[in-house]
């Protein structure tokens, strides 16, 4: 029997609208969307109503699907001849252990593509009006996870605290305080601006701003929680003057359907 395909597609950092032209034909053209938590329902309803939707951001019992079932779940759809969308918040190669799943298709010689995201690290901060660049403040960024698994490393925030670019941490809000301590011990300024922003790109969108100090009473007060980033740096204060609305566009539009 003929092999399907499988698609990692990265749904971009939230808002449907900012999915790539790729990604959503891809979607509507799936049959078997195999998605995660985190991706835009909205997303989803662009499926053609015979496409098999398979959610493995959470089983019934809140723990998350295994990886290693995922892969299965991915390559037996793909024996069975069915293209595949696997949808996956920001990029797929952006943590989200993409990189994983194409290397068990690879091996398994199931036919894969890749449509690349936007990551929420960049186009999430963009959003909230941080730019993670600027020639000013930070001639580099660095992209890091707070979350560690078992077995890992734990991360040199000794050699994190002493890069002058912008530090963006990814599943970091449980441990937010212990992060920000940490770079505070391991010599970065205490005033040193850092933000976090949940939500990012989309209507719910929120943010708390402040310093390495002074950021965990600002989330408190909020009550910002997961999904959001963490954000550490003097990028941090242009989103003063570089936050904006964003203009709203449905996805389902039939003008849109008619601009691809
Ligand atoms: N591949 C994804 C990241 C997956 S890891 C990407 O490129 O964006 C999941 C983490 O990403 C979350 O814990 C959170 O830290 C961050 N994240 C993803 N989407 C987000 C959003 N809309 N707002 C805030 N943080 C987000």
């Amino acid at each position: 029997m003929r092999k399907g395909k499988v698609l990692l597609v990265g749904a971009g950092p939230g808002d449907a609208s900012l999915i790539t032209v790729k990604g959503l034909i891809a979607i509507r053209e799936a049959q078997v969307i195999v998605h995660d938590r985190l991706v835009n329902l909205d997303l989803i309803a662009q499926a053609s109503p015979n496409c098999q939707i398979i959610n493995v951001g959470k089983k019934p019992n809140n723990h998350p699907v295994p990886q290693e079932n995922i892969n299965q779940i991915l390559i037996d759809h793909a024996l069975m001849g069915k293209n595949v969308v696997r949808l996956k918040g920001g990029d797929p190669y952006v943590f989200g252990r993409g990189g994983e799943e194409a290397e068990s298709l690879a091996l398994c010689g199931i036919p894969f593509e890749i449509i690349p995201g936007i990551s929420s690290a960049i186009g999430g901060l963009a959003c909230a009006g941080i730019p993670v660049t600027h020639r000013d403040y930070a001639s580099s960024f660095h992209v890091v996870t707070g979350h560690m698994c078992q077995g890992n490393e734990p991360q040199n925030w000794q050699l994190l605290a002493q890069l002058e670019g912008t530090l963006i941490v990814l599943m970091g809000m449980t441990r937010q305080e212990e992060i920000c301590q940490l770079l505070i011990e391991a010599g970065k300024s205490p005033d040193t601006p850092a933000a976090a922003v949940m939500y990012a790109s989309q209507q719910k969108q929120q943010i708390a701003k402040g310093t390495l100090t002074t950021l965990k009473d600002e989330i408190q007060r909020k009550n910002l929680h997961a999904p959001a980033l963490l954000v550490i740096g003097h990028v941090v204060n242009l989103s003063e003057i570089l936050s904006f609305t964003s203009s709203q566009i449905d996805i389902s539009q039939e003008v849109l359907l008619q601009a691809i």
